[in-house]
C-alpha cells in the first residue's frame, strides 16, 4: 500500500474507534505527518474520556527518601553509593515535618505525596508502613503514590517475604497508587544496557498486574530517546496494552523522555519537540484502553507542555514541589511551578484545569 494510503486506513480505524495494529504504529512513528498525528490523538481522546476539554494536575510534594542506591543503573542521574559527595538519607520524622510544613502552607488543600528513593536496607518495609502511617495521619486530604516495581521487588527480596505480602501491607498502610517508574523499554538486551541490574520487563509487568489485582491503580511509563528504536517503542506499548486489556489498572500513561545530564548512559541524538509530540500522539493513538496521557511540563517546559494538550496529553503532572531525580537528570525545567501558571496554561489552551491525584477520583474544576 502507498504511503498515503497506508495513513488514510490508520484515519480510518482511529475516526471509526477501532483498534490499531502494532504495525500501524511503526507506521506512524514513521510518519512525518505530525499535523496527522495530532489529528488522530485528538480524536482518540474524545473517546477514551468523559470529558475531553477536562485537563489534569495535581498538588504534589516529592518526597525522595534517599539517594542511596544498590543498583546504580547506567541511565540513573539521581542514585550514589555510600559516602559518595552528595549522597543523603532522611529520617522518617524529617519527612514527616516536610508534609506537615506543606500543609500547614496550604491549609484545607488536596496534597499528593509521591515517594520514589533508591534502594537501601535501611529503608526495609517496616521503615516504609510507618511513614504511610504518619503521613495518612496528618491529614485526610492527603494521597499517596509511591514505589515503583523496582522498590515493590527489592522489598520483597530484602524482608524475605512474597511481592503479594509487600503490596498488602503498604495498601494497608495507606499506599493509594503507584508510579509507573522502572519501566524504561521493555527490551531486555536493551535493558542489560542501560540498567543491567534491574528487573526484567516480564518481572515489571508482573509487579503491575499484582497491584492491580490488589487493587493498587498504577501508572505506567515508556523511557524513551536513549538507545531504544521505533519497534522497541511500539513493543513496549503493545505489552502494556495487553495487561491493560487484562485488568484496567493503569491509569494513565507517562512517556519519559531522556536526559543523560549526569548519566553514564549517553544518548545517540536528543529528543526533539517534533520526537516528543510523535510518542505522545502514537502513545494516545495505540493505548485505545488508557484514559489518561501524561505530559510532565518539568521534563518538558511549560510552553511545550501546553502545545501537548493537542497531541493526545490530558494530564500535566503536578506542581512538583522539591523534585530531586528529574533535577539531577538535568530536564529543562525542573523548578517547581505554582497551581496557578498550571491553571493559566491550562486556560490559556481553551481547556478547563481539573485539580486531582494520582487515582483521579478527585476531580475539581479551578480557574484563574
Ligand atoms: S534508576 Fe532507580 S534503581 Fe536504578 S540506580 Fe536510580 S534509583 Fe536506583
Amino acid at each position: 500500500m502507498k504511503k498515503d494510503g497506508r495513513m488514510n486506513s490508520i484515519k480510518d480505524k482511529v475516526f471509526a474507534n477501532t483498534r490499531i495494529s502494532a504495525q500501524d504504529a511503526l507506521f506512524l512513528f514513521e510518519s512525518d505527518d505530525i499535523i496527522a498525528l495530532g489529528e488522530m490523538a485528538n480524536c482518540r481522546l474524545k473517546n477514551s474520556v468523559k470529558e475531553p476539554r477536562e485537563v489534569y494536575y495535581s498538588y504534589n510534594i516529592n518526597i525522595n527518601p534517599t539517594n542511596i542506591c544498590r543498583l546504580r543503573c547506567k541511565l540513573c542521574a539521581f542514585s550514589k553509593s555510600p559516602g559518595d559527595d552528595g549522597a543523603y538519607s532522611q529520617t522518617a520524622g524529617e519527612i514527616v515535618s516536610r508534609v506537615k510544613k506543606a500543609l500547614k502552607a496550604n491549609p484545607g488543600e488536596h496534597i499528593e505525596a509521591h515517594i520514589v528513593g533508591g534502594l537501601d536496607p535501611a529503608y526495609d518495609i517496616s521503615f516504609y508502613e510507618n511513614l504511610l502511617r504518619s503521613l495518612k495521619s496528618l491529614s485526610d486530604k492527603i494521597t499517596i503514590q509511591a514505589f515503583t516495581a523496582v522498590e515493590i521487588d527489592y522489598l520483597s527480596k530484602l524482608d524475605k517475604i512474597s511481592v503479594d505480602e509487600v503490596l498488602k501491607t503498604l495498601k494497608q498502610a495507606g499506599l493509594d497508587a503507584m508510579p509507573g517508574g522502572g519501566a524504561e523499554i521493555f527490551n531486555d538486551e536493551i535493558r542489560s544496557v542501560i540498567c543491567e541490574k534491574k528487573i526484567k520487563s516480564g518481572e515489571w509487568l508482573g509487579i503491575m498486574k499484582k497491584a492491580h489485582g490488589h487493587g493498587i491503580p498504577t501508572n505506567a511509563t515508556m523511557l524513551y530517546g536513549h538507545v531504544e528504536n521505533d519497534s522497541d517503542r511500539v513493543r513496549h506499548l503493545e505489552l502494556l496494552r495487553e495487561l491493560q486489556d487484562e485488568t484496567s489498572g493503569f491509569k494513565s500513561f507517562v512517556p519519559l523522555a531522556f536526559h543523560d545530564k549526569n548519566a553514564m548512559v549517553k544518548k545517540k541524538r536528543y529528543t526533539s519537540g517534533f520526537d516528543d509530540l510523535k510518542v505522545l500522539a502514537v502513545s494516545r493513538i495505540f493505548l485505545d484502553n488508557f484514559s489518561n496521557v501524561k505530559a510532565l511540563h518539568n521534563m518538558l517546559g511549560l510552553k511545550f507542555a501546553q502545545a501537548t494538550l493537542f497531541f493526545g496529553a490530558n494530564d500535566l503532572g503536578g506542581t512538583s514541589f522539591d523534585e530531586r531525580i528529574v533535577k539531577a537528570a538535568g530536564a529543562c525545567q525542573a523548578a517547581e511551578v505554582s497551581e496557578a501558571d498550571l491553571i493559566r496554561l491550562i486556560e490559556g489552551a481553551q481547556k478547563i484545569p481539573v485539580l486531582t491525584d494520582s487515582t483521579y477520583s478527585l476531580k475539581i474544576k479551578r480557574s484563574s
